[in-house]
């Protein structure tokens, strides 16, 4: 079905198609779980804000790697090492050039966003950050952005400060820069909102807290699927993702460092493959990225990553157009529905709707979405800072990919037009 060549170029279906005008039909014939049925229904599925589905190729590149080239990698002689080993780190310069770092060394291949932040919260915050320092945060963040951060606080005496949200879902920038000092250590900000699809001005908050001497992490756990990332652009000190957000597998995630700071910061995990020398006199431990890589990594993980990245980076930027489409074409649908409240209005956003039915509880709206066939999810999406300064405890989220339709948006709204009607 694909020419696929794990060492060499591959062909993608879709990434030869005009850059502009984008075929959704064609597209969606590359993701075999998008023709199933729940039911009687055919799928319609809103959760890519969780996670999104898998390309033809991606599963394909993780069968061919087990069937035909499998070894560990960095350590054999032999030629499926060789294979395996090179694979893997072609992946990593298609991860620089998904994100345009300037080094491939720059990424480094992690579990999942999550592990990426405990990894700068553990190793740089662990060597940086002393009593009385302070860490800026917002009240938008997943909790893999805060929790780290609070357990590190705790350890060095750090302290950490908040910038709230207006009532529309976007940060008050006024609060932002108050916050800043010579104190400010280090800004840990999420690039789109994954409860609201909010796009934080980044830029303006990367040079503000450099200005102040900070440092700043990204949390792209939900932009990189939406839209074309730049991190010299940015200029972005750390910006971390996950894989299966961006069509690739689940196991996955990256950290992006600045060379010099990542070259810095001391071991996160230890063991094998991250070391120069071990002596019980003494051990030194590998440049990055192999310093923060120990152990045995998930090989066929990290080169479908690769071929994930190549995927989703070809279809741009017609995909985020037709995604624009249809966030707007479903914000108006949604909002003609009576009774229905939209969180999160902000001017900018990605395809993103969280919303209330009335007083109906999100979760009896996602459970009767599903019957429909219609996947969503409902409840704090790991943010009950955000639930709570907005003033609920949940929501109904509708997050919606590349490879989604106004026929399914019509299919959302018709469902919640019964579903109001029944309550
Ligand atoms: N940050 C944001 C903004 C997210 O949306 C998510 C996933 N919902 C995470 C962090 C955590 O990602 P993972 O579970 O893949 O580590």
């Amino acid at each position: 079905m694909f020419a696929l060549n794990l060492v060499g170029n591959m062909s993608v279906t879709s990434a030869t198609m005009d850059k502009v005008t984008f075929d959704v039909k064609r597209v969606r014939a590359d993701f075999p779980i998008l023709s199933r049925k729940i039911g009687k229904n055919p799928l319609t599925y809103l959760d890519n804000g969780a996670s999104s589905q898998k390309p033809s190729i991606v599963i394909e590149t993780i069968a061919s790697y087990y069937r035909d080239h499998h070894a560990n990698i960095h350590r054999g002689v032999h030629r499926l090492s060789e294979e395996a080993t090179t694979a893997y780190e072609k992946s990593r310069e298609q991860v620089a050039r998904f994100l345009n770092a300037k080094e491939a060394r720059e990424c480094v291949f992690t579990r999942n966003t999550t592990e990426s932040i405990n990894l700068v919260a553990s190793s740089w915050g662990a060597a940086n950050l002393r009593e009385g320092d302070e860490i800026v945060l917002s009240e938008m963040e997943h909790h893999a952005n805060i929790v780290p951060w609070q357990l590190i606080a705790e350890r060095t005496g750090a302290v950490i400060r908040v910038v709230p949200v207006t009532p529309e879902g976007t940060l008050r920038m006024d609060v932002f820069h108050a916050l800043l000092s010579p104190k400010t250590r280090l800004v840990a900000i999420t690039h789109v909102s994954n409860s609201l699809g909010t796009i934080n001005p980044v830029r303006e908050i990367i040079d503000a807290a450099h200005k102040a001497g900070a440092l700043v992490l990204l949390d792209g756990a939900q932009s990189s699927a939406h839209f074309p990332i730049d991190v010299q652009a940015l200029d972005a000190d750390f910006f971390v993702f996950s894989s299966h957000k961006v069509c690739g597998p689940t196991g996955m995630g990256i950290l992006y460092g600045k060379a010099d700071i990542l070259n810095a910061m001391p071991p996160y995990q230890s063991g094998g493959d991250m070391i120069r020398v071990v002596d019980f006199a003494g051990t030194t431990f590998r440049e990055i990225p192999e310093r923060f890589e120990a152990g045995t990594p998930h090989i066929a993980g990290a080169i479908a990553l690769g071929v994930a990245l190549d995927y989703v980076k070809a279809l741009q930027p017609g995909a985020h157009a037709h995604e624009q489409e249809l966030l707007r074409y479903a914000t108006e649908r949604l909002s003609a529905i009576p009774g229905l409240r939209i969180i999160g209005t902000a001017p900018e956003k990605v395809s993103v709707i969280s919303f209330l039915l009335g007083s109906v509880h999100p979760l009896d709206v996602g459970t009767m979405l599903d019957a429909d066939g219609i996947a969503v999810r409902t409840g704090h999406h790991c943010t009950m800072p955000l639930m709570k300064a907005l003033g609920i405890t949940g929501t109904v989220r509708a997050s919606f990919a590349f490879y989604n339709t106004l026929e399914e948006v019509n299919r959302l709204a018709a469902s919640l037009e019964q579903i109001r009607k029944m309550f």
